[in-house]
This record gives C-alpha cells, structure tokens and sequence, in this order.
C-alpha cells in the first residue's frame, strides 16, 4: 500500500514540496525560491519555465529527504499562489509571456475600463469579487494584447490559458490535460460563482474565447496521470485548491462559521459559509472554497495589506527591534500600551475601510511612551485589524464566530495569538503542524483516492494550542473602540 501523498505548494517567492505520511505528518520538504522579475514599477512577473523547474525538483528532492520512491505516493495535491495568469500554445506548450504575478498592477488601465463601462456591480454578483487588477481576468487580456496575433490564435483555439495550477497539471501530465478546479476559477473575475461556469458577459467584456479556458472540476477528484518520466512513475493528480483555500481546509473549517486566519506579510482571513454564497455589503470578497463530489463550499475573505510587514518595519524600517521574535517579550514586558495606537495603513487600508488615502498614524504618544509601548501597539494592530474583518464577515454572513484557526509566520507570537484571543472575545486555535497549506491540498488529494476516509485522519485537531479570552468584556470594548478613533485619524491623509 502507498504510504504517503505528495503536496506541491507553489508558492510567490518558492516552490515547496512535502511528502505527508498516513497519520499527516511530514516526512520530508524541499523548497526552491524562485526569480521575482519586476520589468517596470508595479509589475511583477515570473518565468514559468522556472516555477515549472523549481516545482519538480522539490517534488524529487522531498521524496529523496524521505527515501521514498514514486510507487509509496498515492497522490499528488497542489496548492497555488492564486490569481497569477498564463497563456500557453496548445500544440508546443510554450508560453506566449511570463506568468503576470496577483500583485502585479499592470492591468490597472483595463480595469479602468471596465468600470467606466459600468461593470461593477455585475461583476460583484457574478462573480463575488470587485474590479482590481489583482484577479486573473484581466492579465489574460494583457497577454492577448502584448503578443501580435494571440487573439486570433486564441479564437481559433490554439492557445490555452490558467492560473499556475492549470499550468503545473498542464506541465505534470505532458499536455494531456487542460483544468482547474471551483477555488481557482473563482479568482480570475471570469467564473459566475452561483451558476458554477464561465460567464459569457464577463468573457465577452474582456473579448476572451471560450476555447482559451480550462474545464473547471471538483478540488478533489483525479484530473491526471504525472507522467513516469518526472518522479519515476506515473502518480495521480487528486487534489488542487488556491493556498488560502488549500490552508482552510488543512485547518479543518469545513463547517460554517468556522475561520481561519494566516499572518504572513498581510492577513488572509477566509470564514467557511458552507453551501451558501454570501454577498458582501462590507467590502468583503465572496469566493468559493472548495467543491468535493457534487457538493461546494463558500467562503467570505478579507484582506489586510499590513500585518506582519508591521514587524519588519520596526525591525528594518525605525529600527525598534532586532529581530521579529523580540518583539513578543518587548510586547510583554509592559502591562499596555500606555494609550498608544498605531494604525498601519502603509498602503491605504483594506477591508472593510478601503481607504487607498489612509496612511500610518501612530497617536496617543505621551512623555511616557516607550519603545516597548510602540512595539506593544504594532503587534496589538494586527489584532485589530483581524477584528474588523471578523466584525465584518458576522455582519455578512449572520454567524458568530466560535473560534479562528491560525497560521503563518507571525501566529509563532504567543503575546500576538493571546491579545487576538482577548480583542476577538473567542478562542484562538494554533495547531502544532503548521504546514496547513500543504496539508489541505494533500487531504483533497489523499480523499480522492480513498488513502484517507475523512479529514480527521491526517491529526486534524491534533496538538492544537488553545489560546482563550481573558479580558473582561468592559475592557475589550473600550479598547477596540479606541483602535477605531486611532483609525479615523489616518484616514484619507494622503491628498493624492
Ligand atoms: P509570507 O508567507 O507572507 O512571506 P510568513 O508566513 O513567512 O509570511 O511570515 C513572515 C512575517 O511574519 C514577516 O512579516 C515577519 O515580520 C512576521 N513574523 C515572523 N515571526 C514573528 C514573530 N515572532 N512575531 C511577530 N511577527 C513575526
């Protein structure tokens, strides 16, 4: 019997590879960064050629690290950096252009026009998401335009176009198979959310063929056959979601109402909805999670721009602190923050203020004020934020929420995950396991083929280091009351 299944973790800056055992536990990584190409300020792109290399010698590497061979893995799952776009030739597989990254925001100018032609509600509807150049849709009309005679190859079905799961399973099994899956689709601004199909208006609006795009299938289920060739036999592809997605359900939010969180650069918190997609009145992405046999699930999103990044700018920017770690015991080593807020809006502010103006404010600085208080209050910031989207994702959805999953570097800050706990007034669940990414798409992968009978198996809520509320109830909202005066005065401060 095969022992392990195989999760491909492409990520933005590397590819990771990481081979789970039976009960999930890793036994064995590889990772491999990659070049980040930035051709002019704003763009960023990647080779594909590369994320392809980089991608297949980790997956060696983590089946060398755990001496195993091709015929122990049951499966392949991969996870994805969402919302980077290619175009590719059908007959020779080559690339028309680089893979244009998510953050990339060389498309601006046609999201302009899609909003000057009055898009934007329907696009809300259709799809759940708001026009930014962030989604995919719009870099595949990039790529169409920048390369002479893509669009008439495109309509005569020669081309072929995915997010990098496409590509990865595109490159996997030879060209033999062009898919995606509900997670990723959801992400290109392309894909109606509720009717589960590519919506003629919106291709019509960006003039992209039908012929261009991938046949979209459940996250779990088998799409292809690795050839023999990569890893030395050939093994089945059985699970694909985006990385946010992909980390939703390694922490086991399959019910509704359950969240998760993960602290990296920014904040991406996901609240699972279920079998119901919700719309939006906060300025909060509907999305769908994951679709397994005939059964799909929502999700409700929200973006903090800021949250980690925070850290490295008191590190690397005012130079407060030495090291990320440090800051927990400087945190700690003052009962608060002496009235100090610092509201982060380094680059405007996400959801649910969507404020491009906002700009960093620290406030409530006094005689006393200490570098301890200051760090005290970035940390504590990132706690704030979280709770004004988690406000959010209670209004939209009308579920309380009982407790949220972390993940992501910063969730290592034990003072970080208990502050959170005390501003949230819920409990905060950190699991021992951290690779929940990697782990979500092995569990879509590994349930396919039946290794698997249900995510409980692979340690799902094993270990987990419960973080509960302390502060009373008075002190939370007067706390939090203030972190929203503290916003209002960042507000709109850049005059453009
Ligand atoms: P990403 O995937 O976005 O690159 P990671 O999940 O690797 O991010 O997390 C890195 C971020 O977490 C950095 O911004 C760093 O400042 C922050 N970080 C790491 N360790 C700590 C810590 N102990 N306390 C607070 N922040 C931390």
């Amino acid at each position: 019997m095969s022992r392990y299944v195989l999760a491909l973790d492409q990520g933005t800056t590397s590819s990771r590879a990481i081979l789970f055992d039976h009960d999930g536990a890793v036994a064995g990584v590889d990772q491999y960064e990659f070049t980040q190409h930035f051709p002019r300020p704003g763009w960023v792109e990647h080779d594909p050629e590369e994320i392809w290399t980089s991608q297949l010698r980790a997956a060696r590497g983590a089946l060398a690290a755990a001496g195993a061979a091709a015929r122990d893995v049951a499966a392949i799952g991969i996870s994805n950096q969402r919302e980077t776009a290619l175009v590719w030739d059908r007959a020779t597989g080559e690339p028309l252009y680089n893979a244009i990254v998510w953050q990339s925001r060389q498309t601006a100018p046609i999201c302009d026009a899609l909003r000057e032609r009055g898009l934007e509600d329907e696009v809300r509807a259709r799809t759940g998401l708001v026009i930014d150049s962030y989604f995919s849709g719009t870099k595949f009309r990039f790529i169409l335009d920048a390369i002479d005679g893509a669009q008439a190859r495109a309509e005569r079905g020669e081309l072929a176009c995915g997010t990098v799961d496409s590509w990865l399973l595109h490159k996997l099994t030879k060209g033999g198979v062009h898919a995606t899956e509900y997670s990723n689709a959801s992400r290109t601004l392309l894909y109606n959310i509720h009717e589960r199909r590519w919506d003629d208006r919106l291709l019509d609006a960006l003039r992209l063929p039908k012929a261009l795009l991938p046949e979209v299938c459940a996250s779990s289920g088998i799409f292809g056959m690795a050839d023999a060739e990569w890893l030395g036999a050939e093994i089945p592809i059985a699970g694909i979601a985006g990385d946010q997605q992909a980390a939703l359900f390694g922490q086991g939010c399959t019910q509704p109402g359950q969240a998760k969180n993960t602290y990296g650069t920014g904040c991406f918190l996901l609240m699972n909805t279920g079998s119901e997609a919700h719309r939006s009145e906060t300025g909060l992405l509907t999305t769908l999670a994951w679709g397994i046999a005939d059964r799909v699930d929502y999700a409700l999103e929200g973006s903090i721009f800021v949250a980690g990044s925070a850290v490295q700018w008191l590190r690397d920017g005012i130079g407060l602190i030495e090291s990320a770690a440090e800051s927990e015991a400087l945190a700690a080593s003052v009962e608060d923050t002496g009235g100090v807020y610092l509201v982060p809006a380094f680059v405007g502010l996400g959801a649910p203020y969507w404020d491009e103006r906002a700009r960093g404010a620290l406030v409530g600085i006094t005689r006393g004020t200490s570098r301890a208080h200051v760090v005290r209050a970035t940390l504590e910031a990132i706690a704030y934020q979280t709770r004004d989207v988690v406000e959010c994702m209670r209004e939209d959805s009308g579920l309380a929420l009982e407790s949220l999953r972390v993940d992501g570097g910063a969730c290592a800050n034990d003072f970080l995950m208990q502050f959170q706990a005390d501003v949230l007034g819920a409990s905060v669940e950190r699991p021992a396991l951290l690779e929940v990414t990697a782990k979500g798409a092995a569990a879509l992968a590994g349930l396919a083929v039946g290794h698997w009978s249900d995510l409980g198996e692979l340690g799902s809520g094993d270990e987990l280091r419960v973080f509960e509320p302390r502060m009373d109830a008075g002190r939370r909202d007067a706390l939090y009351a203030d972190w929203k005066r503290a916003v209002e005065r960042s507000r709109e401060w850049d005059r453009g």
